[in-house]
């Protein structure tokens, strides 16, 4: 009896390491490796806001944890270059990508300007492979932001160009805005960026 109950405890104790964490629907994403990359890190902090002092490094990382918990839920398998404030170099984020050959790279960045009134969305991509995934990225971003169009464009970026799956870099919005990074601070802005981008790549691999 007692063999019978350790060997019921053990399977049960397998079934439980074993079964997905979220039993959810399957999606377009359910299956993908997803790699998400926040931009600087460590002693690199990005765009820094010069009236509130926000820097793009924590929002980027705020973004992709929120992200990450999105699509993890939808049935993606994530993986990140920087999971907390280090610095990663930008061959190191490309060669971490290149190892694990993940279906896309999406580097999650902001912008900046000496205007702090200018805000809006930009995305940006290298190879032709990566038009797609930026005009879906883009395009969801600018719908849940409510932010301006600025467009999508081919730019000889090291993330975009060193990584061999369809990549890009995604600015969603102006650090350098005050307005923005106030939004930031109370995180609904990170929620509606995360969304965005969650409703980007469901679009992306529903059409592929
Ligand atoms: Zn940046």
């Amino acid at each position: 009896m007692r063999r019978f109950l350790s060997i019921l405890l053990s399977t049960i104790f397998l079934l439980a390491i074993t079964a997905p964490a979220q039993a959810g629907a399957v999606t377009p994403v359910t299956g993908k490796t997803i790699m998400l990359d926040a931009g600087h890190g460590g002693f690199d902090p990005g765009a820094v806001n010069p009236n509130n002092g926000v820097a793009e490094k924590w929002i980027n990382l705020a973004v992709v944890h929120r992200l990450k918990d999105m699509l993890e839920a939808d049935g993606a398998r994530v993986m990140w270059t920087r999971i907390d404030d280090s610095f990663v170099g930008l061959d190191q984020r490309a060669a971490i990508a290149n190892a694990i050959r993940p279906d896309v790279f999406v580097s999650v960045h902001h912008n900046s300007t000496g205007n702090p009134v200018t805000n809006g969305t930009e995305t940006y991509y290298t190879r032709s492979d990566s038009i797609g995934l930026a005009d879906s990225l883009n395009t969801f971003l600018v719908a849940d932001m409510q932010t301006a169009n600025r467009g999508v464009h081919a730019r000889s970026l090291a993330v975009t160009r060193m990584t061999t799956m369809p990549a890009v870099l995604t600015e969603g919005s102006f650090i350098t805005s005050d307005a923005e990074t106030n939004a930031f601070i109370k995180l609904d802005r990170v929620e509606q960026e995360a969304h965005g981008l969650q409703q980007g790549l469901l679009n992306y691999f529903a059409h592929r």
